[in-house]
């Protein structure tokens, strides 16, 4: 079948016709359409529909990207306030180990050998710290802040990944130095508990004899007493003044029944003139640990603690490093 369309005359112009024509037989059928612009009309209507509908929706898409891009603002404002927070724990941090080194540094008033000591703890500790600081906050400070020129949704959201990205290399960075941080303050705690700080024996008073020039009790001339008696009844308990292995407990011609203990580092402490002993050789005693009981074997007169600090096996003076309870 053919289909055909077309204007029938001048004074049927308000009609559309369609004529139908066989090829072969039958008569020729004609649709004839009343009012063909009603129809027009409403084609051109139903595409203005169509057109508002479509404009409708780009300019919804259009309004949910400004959405978007006012959140992953908002979430970058969020991370940049999780940072400025983490910076500030962070120089928290610094500040709190910088005072834990000088207050080690305070605890010992030795000159010589243990200043050095603490010295090199104290500048590995703050270097250490230091260079955390260096690698990874100026790493993060060099993303741009608050810039004055208006980002593209696009731009916003790289920098947002990048910050992202950035704040979990630190956090991981950060547990690492955390755990290099603990193992540090474990070793100096460790070492201050091994310094011979803790007063041996429960009475406070003022030694009877100190580390000094002294005419010798027993001997009667005048040799360097190397460490300090102090007095109190047999059967006192003597304490370990710090942390360490015992090498020595047993008779030590005029020390009597002696302890002596090593704790790492050169030092060693003396304990002489005992009654008896509560350790054996080869124990590691803690710092403030019951070792022996007071008495007044060896070359003594009256029952007493002989007791010396050695540093490298020189003798100096206990008063140095004993702290009163
Ligand atoms: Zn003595």
């Amino acid at each position: 079948m053919k289909k055909m369309t077309g204007k029938i005359s001048s004074k049927r112009r308000n009609y559309l016709s369609f004529m139908f024509v066989p090829h072969r037989k039958g008569s020729v059928r004609t649709i004839r359409i009343n009012n063909y612009r009603t129809t027009l009309l409403s084609i051109t209507a139903f595409m203005l529909v169509a057109l508002l509908i479509l404009t409708g929706y780009t300019l919804s898409v259009v309004k949910q990207n400004k959405l978007l891009k006012a959140q992953h603002e908002q979430e970058i404002e969020k991370i940049m306030s999780e940072k400025a927070k983490l910076e500030e724990f962070i120089s928290n941090q610094t500040q709190q180990l910088i005072e834990n080194s000088e207050l080690i540094t305070e605890a010992v008033s030795n000159k010589s050998v243990t200043n050095q000591t603490v010295a090199q703890f104290k500048k590995e500790y703050e270097d250490m710290v230091v260079s955390y600081i260096d690698k990874n906050m100026t790493e993060i400070r060099s993303v741009s802040r608050g810039s004055s020129k208006e980002k593209t949704f696009k731009e916003s959201l790289a920098d947002l990944r990048a910050l992202i990205d950035l704040l979990e290399k630190a956090k991981l960075k950060e547990d690492d130095i955390n755990s290099q941080i603990a193992k540090k303050e474990k070793e100096l705690n460790n070492y201050l508990d091994s310094l011979p700080t803790y007063w041996p024996i429960d009475s406070m008073a003022t030694p009877t004899s100190g580390f000094e020039m002294r005419l010798h009790p027993i001997y009667k001339r005048h040799i360097h007493h190397n460490g300090i008696d102090i007095g109190d009844k047999v059967g006192s308990p003597i304490y370990a003044a710090g942390s360490g292995k015992v090498t020595l407990a047993g008779y030590n011609g005029g020390y009597g029944r002696c302890i002596i203990i090593d704790h790492g580092n050169g030092f060693k402490t003396v304990y002489g003139h005992l009654s008896s002993y509560s350790v054996k050789e080869g124990d590691w005693v803690k710092k403030g640990q019951q070792i022996g009981k007071m008495g007044n074997t060896g070359t003594s007169t009256g029952p007493h603690l002989h007791f010396e600090v050695r540093v490298n096996d020189v003798a100096v003076d206990p008063l140095q490093f004993l702290e009163k309870r």
